[in-house]
């Protein structure tokens, strides 16, 4: 008792000074007191994508001009930094994409001798920025908050809306120009860099020889980055990866587990320790994994905002007040960016040779899950993880769907979770296995990964073993070119499956 007697409220819980004070809102200062180095000395930094698609971008970009450095692939010390640097109750995202600025920056210091001062001169970050109502839309206060308390106040944060794209007004920083080319190229970048992360992941299970694909691989980006930087043609580019690839020798007829990876974006799409290196170990404990590429966020993106001009404009019509004509050049605009979106990557894919991969439509799976989850509930991937869950099922795609939420997640741990135990309970045979990554827990992590993808092994197998095998098995079947679609998840089985309806 007399201990407790001891114990004082904190001051500020006795400070009631700030009642009939009139209240303000809070805005997020930036400060602009810094003198700016020019130009020519400015390095733009930027990260967050796969890795082959930040080295793409990083060629693609420099070659409009200016020192873009992509940042390395984030780790648990960038995870470390993001925490002690970052607001408390974060997602994890956050913390991995903040904390590795902090880090880079840290170690540039120390490695240069650079002062803070300078490093804020002379450097400024670029990224996406978006709305809420997840933590997205508190991205961009994140960093300038981190930074300020690591010793980088002023550093520049630039942001372009990734529901915009191309067609937002002009950003005042001089060093970055977000002009339609920017973009394109950008987008060029991010489309070649999926087709080959689609191609690596169908190819990397089932290669002879351990790290040929990933040799293979390299070659292409020198080739694709040189072109970039060359301003050649990226078609030509993709064709020369395709005889690169097509020298990595396959054993296609291992039945494997296919794994669907999907959730919340960047969860989903990173590789490294932010998902604990997820398609990696899937790979080793014997599947093929599906990823998800980020035009499916870019296609995600333009749909949002599609569905928005389309609701405000039933507002208006119900109203009957005047037509918004912004809303009629959104409309055109997104039809746009789909088409060239859709053309590059039938371009680019075509000539690699990815002859089975559609770019998802959005429409279609947006009604496909609308049943369990309202489209207005935006946020995150909003009601994508239902639709690819029952994408999954009902056209048989995989053996196991696993959805990567961060820990701290709103919409893919609060909301979809929710739901997605309503979709199993209606298809009882879907393989579905939703799981948290915090930075911590690894072992948990893995061991829940492992019991799922034992049923999914075992699923596989028996799928194979249920075909009748052909006498003759044509050495097509080993060449990534031969890829056949059909109707068995596993990637053997469909080529068992192809060479029996082919000769009937
Ligand atoms: S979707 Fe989730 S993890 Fe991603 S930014 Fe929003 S709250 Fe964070």
């Amino acid at each position: 008792m007399s201990s407790c007697a001891n114990i004082k409220p904190q001051q500020s819980n006795t400070d009631l000074n700030y009642l009939g004070t009139q209240k303000t809102q809070w805005r997020d200062t930036i400060n602009k007191s810094y003198t700016r180095a020019d130009k020519k000395d400015t390095t733009i930094l930027f990260g967050g994508m796969t890795i082959l698609q930040d080295k793409l971008v990083m060629a693609a970009l420099r070659s409009l001009g200016g020192n873009y450095v992509a940042l390395p692939n984030p780790d648990f010390e960038s995870f470390r930094k993001g925490k002690a640097f970052g607001n408390r109750g974060q997602c994890n995202p956050t913390y991995f994409t903040v904390g590795n600025l902090v880090k880079y920056l840290q170690n540039l210091q120390q490695q240069t001798g650079m002062s803070s001062e300078e490093i804020v001169q002379k450097y400024l970050y670029v990224t996406a920025g978006g709305c809420g109502p997840c933590r997205f839309g508190m991205y961009i206060t994140e960093y300038r908050k981190a930074l300020k308390d690591a010793g980088f106040e002023g550093f520049r944060i630039m942001s372009f809306q990734q529901n915009e794209g191309i067609f937002q007004a002009e950003d005042e920083e001089e060093s970055i120009n977000f002009s339609p080319t920017f973009f394109i190229t950008l987008i060029k970048a991010i489309i070649i860099g999926d087709i080959i992360n689609l191609l690596t992941y169908k190819m990397r299970p089932y290669e002879v020889e351990k790290g040929t694909t990933d040799e293979a691989v390299e070659k292409c980006y020198k080739i694709l980055s040189d072109a970039f930087m060359q301003k050649r043609n990226l078609v030509l580019a993709m064709w020369r990866c395709r005889k690169v690839l097509e020298k990595v020798k396959l054993d296609r007829l291992q039945p494997k587990a296919k794994v669907m990876v999907m959730g919340e974006f960047w969860a989903a799409m990173t590789e490294g320790d932010g998902n604990y290196n997820l398609h990696r170990f899937l790979e080793s404990e014997g599947a093929e994994c599906i990823p998800q590429p980020i035009m499916n966020r870019l296609m995600l993106s333009i749909w949002e905002a599609e569905y928005a001009a389309g609701k405000t404009e039933d507002l208006e019509d119900k109203e009957m007040k005047s037509i918004d004509f912004s809303n009629v050049k959104t409309k055109a605009m997104m039809k746009l960016a789909k088409v060239a979106i859709k053309t590059y990557f039938t371009l680019y894919a075509k000539a690699a040779g990815l002859h089975d991969y559609e770019i998802p439509n959005i429409e279609e799976l947006s009604k496909l899950s609308k049943v369990y989850y309202p489209l207005d509930a935006a946020g995150g991937e909003g009601h994508m993880e239902v639709a690819h869950l029952l994408e999954s099922v009902k056209h048989n795609l995989s053996h196991l769907v696993i959805s990567v939420k961060p820990f701290g997640c709103m919409p893919s741990s609060a909301v979809s979770d929710g739901i997605q135990s309503l979709v199993t309970s209606r298809y009882p045979s879907a393989n579905f296995l939703s799981i948290e990554t915090s930075g911590e827990g690894a072992a948990n992590f893995y061991s829940r990964v492992q019991m799922a993808l034992f049923k999914a092994k075992q699923a596989a197998k028996e799928e194979f073993e249920a075909l009748d095998m052909p006498e003759n098995i044509p050495d097509k079947v080993h060449n990534y070119l031969y890829q056949p679609k059909g109707e068995m998840a596993g990637s053997a089985a469909q080529l068992i499956h192809s060479l029996k309806t082919q000769s009937l």
